[in-house]
């Protein structure tokens, strides 16, 4: 993720007639920077986790789902990156496109840079593309400090890999992550199970 590739690879895996997600034209969300957690029902059940940097969302497949509990240190394996109007997305994309299945949008929001351990100015993408970044999640369900970090891959290839964990502070607790199944989008209240329910058929017109 760190080859800052634009928005090429994620175009060049989806069909746009075939899909109702977007291709990407926004540059900026807003004041801040933003944040978005979907839950995505694909070949295997997973959280993605997304930051706005620079005009995209940079992304990550998170299986078990950022933790509000410091103890648990969570997978993070990058995707390509995003574009910004993906934070909307919930639907079904449909069988046979890259990433079929049911989407929700779990948690939104806005985040702010922590100043690093070892960073001194710099920007954020700077910070990720170095292999840490900390940050000020403020969603409707989570909050408080979290931190990226990656611990393999990175420069010479190789798939990356990277933990997301809840940083200690006064919005650290232990109740871990809710389940997948059962967790409600935060902008519609629907589940997995509703959307998919409400919404298959639904990619794009491009039916056959
Ligand atoms: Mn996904």
């Amino acid at each position: 993720m760190t080859d800052r590739d634009g928005l090429d690879t994620y175009r060049g895996k989806r069909h746009f007639d075939r899909t109702r997600e977007p291709q990407g034209e926004q540059s900026s969300s807003g004041d801040m920077p933003c944040f978005v957690v979907q839950i995505h029902d694909a070949s295997t059940l997973h959280f993605d986790f997304r930051l706005e940097v620079d005009g995209v969302l940079k992304s990550w497949s998170v299986p078990k789902g950022p933790s509000t509990d410091p103890q648990d240190k969570r997978l993070a394996m990058p995707t390509e990156d995003h574009p910004l109007e993906y934070r909307e997305f919930e639907g079904v994309i449909a069988e046979g496109e890259y990433g079929a299945g049911a989407v929700i949008v779990w948690d939104e929001g806005s985040y702010r840079p922590l100043p690093g351990k070892k960073r001194r100015g710099g920007t954020f993408g700077e910070a990720l593309d170095s292999g840490h970044a900390s940050f000020w999640l403020e969603g409707s369900k989570l909050h408080g400090g979290y931190a990226l970090t990656r611990f393999r891959g990175g420069g010479s290839g190789g798939r990356e890999a990277w933990l997301l964990i809840k940083e200690s502070d006064e919005r650290a607790g232990a109740r871990g992550t809710p389940d997948a199944r059962r967790a409600r989008s935060v902008r519609t209240g629907r589940t997995l199970k509703r959307v998919a329910e409400e919404e298959s058929g639904g990619g794009g017109g491009g039916d056959e």
